[in-house]
């Protein structure tokens, strides 16, 4: 097993520096928040302490939720079982306008697959830019899904913030990208409110 070296004072502070002294999971600052340095990839996973490695993170997200947060999200989970139920009822109920916003959800899921493809050739776009893809030569396939299971599940901007910092590392290959990108956006992911059903990338079956 190897041994943790202390991270110094000094590259925390450069880490802190290059992340404008913001957590990038949730982006809060001190005094709201304390910062901490996490590691993008764990040590236990084979993950560096050089910096590239490194990244700003507030306690919270660094240590993953609060016990808080979890009361709070069943809470919330509960009460929404019950307004869901009650709609369920009111719509069986009335047919007639089940109909019709059926054919309005069509249109929704239109619009989303629609909204969803513009965003994901935005993220390639950024992606592209952060690893300098030469013009011409087209994202793997890999990279084309994992950006794909994030999609719906974080605003377009943090797709693209996540992309933006493949730009610190220089991996042997897509791989070493996809891992970067996928740590960054999961965590992202578990740095939102917790809300309603609320499915990991991992339980999902697209
Ligand atoms: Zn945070």
């Amino acid at each position: 097993m190897r041994t943790r070296k202390a991270i110094t004072s000094t590259v925390r502070f450069e880490v802190f520096k290059r992340d404008n002294f913001m957590c990038v999971y949730c982006g809060r600052r001190p005094p709201e928040v304390e910062l901490t340095i996490d590691h993008i990839i764990a040590l236990a996973s084979g993950g560096s302490d050089y910096p590239e490695n490194l990244t700003t993170a507030c306690a919270e997200c660094n240590n993953g939720k609060t016990d808080r947060q979890v009361s709070q999200s069943s809470a919330a989970s509960a009460s929404d079982a019950e307004r869901r139920l009650a709609a369920a009822q009111k719509r069986m109920e009335m047919a007639k306008e089940l109909q019709a916003k059926l054919s309005l959800l069509q249109r929704a899921r239109e619009i989303d697959r629609e909204v969803s493809t513009a965003n994901h050739q935005l993220v390639v776009r950024a992606w592209r830019e952060a690893v300098r893809l030469p013009e011409g030569v087209p994202v793997c396939r890999k990279v084309k899904r994992a950006i794909s299971q994030f999609i719906r599940r974080l605003p377009v901007e943090d797709l693209i913030h996540a992309a933006s910092l493949l730009s610190r590392i220089q991996p042997k290959g897509d791989d070493g990208y996809i891992r970067y990108f996928c740590a960054v956006c999961w965590k992202k992911f578990k740095a939102q409110k917790p809300g309603p059903n609320v499915r990991g990338p991992n339980e999902s079956k697209e």
